[in-house]
C-alpha cells in the first residue's frame, strides 16, 4: 500500500509544496550548469526534464509492479555521467565501463572502494 502525497485529492498539502520547491531548486541548479556558457533554449530544457522525468517515473513503477514494491530506484543511476566531467567518479579508465570510466556506487559504497565494474578503488597511489 502506498502512501498518498495529496490525501486530499487535489489539495497541495505542506510535503507536496516543498517537495515540488525541491524540485524547482533542482532545475534552477541544472540550468545554471546548462547556461555557464550562455542561455540555452528553453524549449531543449523543457524537453530534458519533462523526458528524464518520465523515465524515471515509468522505470521505478515498472519495477515496482514486476517485482518488490518497497523497490528503490537502481543505485546505478548515481553512476551516470554528469554535466560536470571533472567529478572525482569520472577520473579513471575503466575498460570494463560503459562510459570508459570507472563508476562508483555512492549508497552501497560511499568511501568509493569499488568501481563498480573492475572493482579497483577510487584512492590511487
Ligand atoms: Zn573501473
Amino acid at each position: 500500500m502506498t502512501r498518498r502525497i495529496f490525501p486530499d485529492n487535489d489539495a497541495w498539502s505542506s510535503e507536496a509544496s516543498r517537495a515540488s520547491n525541491e524540485v524547482t531548486v533542482a532545475f534552477a541548479d541544472i540550468l545554471a550548469i546548462l547556461e555557464e556558457d550562455g542561455p540555452v533554449d528553453l524549449k531543449d530544457f523543457h524537453y530534458i526534464i519533462s523526458s528524464a522525468a518520465g523515465t524515471f517515473v515509468s522505470g521505478l513503477s515498472i519495477s515496482r509492479r514486476l517485482g518488490d514494491p518497497d523497490t528503490p530506484p537502481d543505485p546505478i543511476i548515481h553512476a551516470y555521467p554528469r554535466l560536470h566531467t571533472s567529478t572525482p567518479a569520472n577520473r579513471w579508465d575503466c575498460e570494463d565501463s560503459p562510459t570508459g570510466k570507472c563508476q562508483y556506487d555512492d549508497i552501497e559504497d560511499p568511501a568509493w572502494d569499488n568501481c563498480i565494474h573492475c572493482d579497483w578503488p577510487y584512492d590511487r597511489k
